[in-house]
């Protein structure tokens, strides 16, 4: 079902009236993780600033250690929500757990992500194959792209065929940065899927001064989008501060961005 053949035009996803995969290099930008209501009003208006038009942000957080901070929770999704509403931007957030998948359809969650860690999890893929809103599924750990290309089959053969594929790095023996963007994935996934593609820089390169470039190799290569971390202020924040741009870096990439892609 995610297979190029058939689909010359490649997908288009809507997100309440946002398209992701056509002509316009769509960039949803925002925090790592949801901390205060006054640091998403900040967020909001730093990506809305930057002329982005969707926003990210995690209320569950998948941490490395139990003993780090996990994300508010449902709270979250509130604090998201607000935030979001006042600059009229649809928001991603992480979904780790089927048995929330009703609290985020409930709090309109306009985007479900798939993060790295629960790219293989069926049962989770089937529970957002049975739903009728977009999913971005980001790419395992070490995961190849036929094993990732399937684990979006769970999803698409559910009747949901509203799936980005997100690409944010994969492991590797290097250790100057956190994962190696592959920025071969892009064209192979644009001829073998008909899905949009994005690449999140932030997770790939893990350091703020790394996202700049790789975005642009990103946006170069074919990208249909990017998922970038911006934090209203990088120093504190409680998750990923090492890669969270600034809202200036962000308007700045987004400049950038620009002369690559001009529908940015
Ligand atoms: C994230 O985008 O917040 C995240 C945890 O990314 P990944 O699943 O790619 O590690
Ligand atoms: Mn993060």
């Amino acid at each position: 079902l995610v297979a190029r053949e058939g689909h010359p035009a490649g997908s288009v996803i809507d997100i309440r009236g946002i398209k992701l995969g056509g002509k316009q290099v769509q960039v949803i930008a925002g925090p790592c993780s949801v901390e205060t209501q006054e640091q998403m009003d900040l967020a909001a208006a730093g990506v809305a600033a930057a002329g982005c038009r969707m926003m990210r942000g995690g209320a569950f957080k998948p941490r490395t250690s139990p003993y780090a901070f996990q994300g508010l929770g449902v709270q979250g999704l509130e604090f998201f929500q607000k935030a979001a509403r006042q600059h009229d931007m649809p928001i991603v957030t992480e979904l780790m757990d089927v048995r929330m998948l009703n609290t985020f359809l409930e709090h309109d969650v306009d985007v479900i992500q798939i993060g790295a860690r629960n790219m293989q999890n069926f049962d989770l893929l089937k529970e957002v194959g049975r739903v009728n809103k977009p999913v971005i599924l980001k790419r395992g750990l070490s995961a190849t792209i036929s094993e990732w290309l399937m684990a979006a089959e769970y999803i698409a053969a559910g009747g949901n065929n509203n799936i980005i594929l997100c690409e944010r790095g994969i492991r590797t023996f290097e250790t100057a940065y956190r994962n190696v963007l592959d920025v071969t994935a892009i064209p192979v996934l644009k001829k073998e899927t008909h899905l949009p593609v994005l690449v999140d820089p932030s997770h790939a390169g893990g350091k703020a001064w790394m996202v700049p470039a790789l975005a642009r190799a990103a946006v170069a290569a074919g990208a249909d989008g990017l998922l970038v971390e911006m934090h209203p202020n990088p120093c504190e924040a409680w998750c990923d501060a090492d890669q969270a741009l600034t809202p200036q870096e962000l308007i700045d990439l987004m400049g950038s961005l620009r002369l690559i892609a001009q529908a940015v």
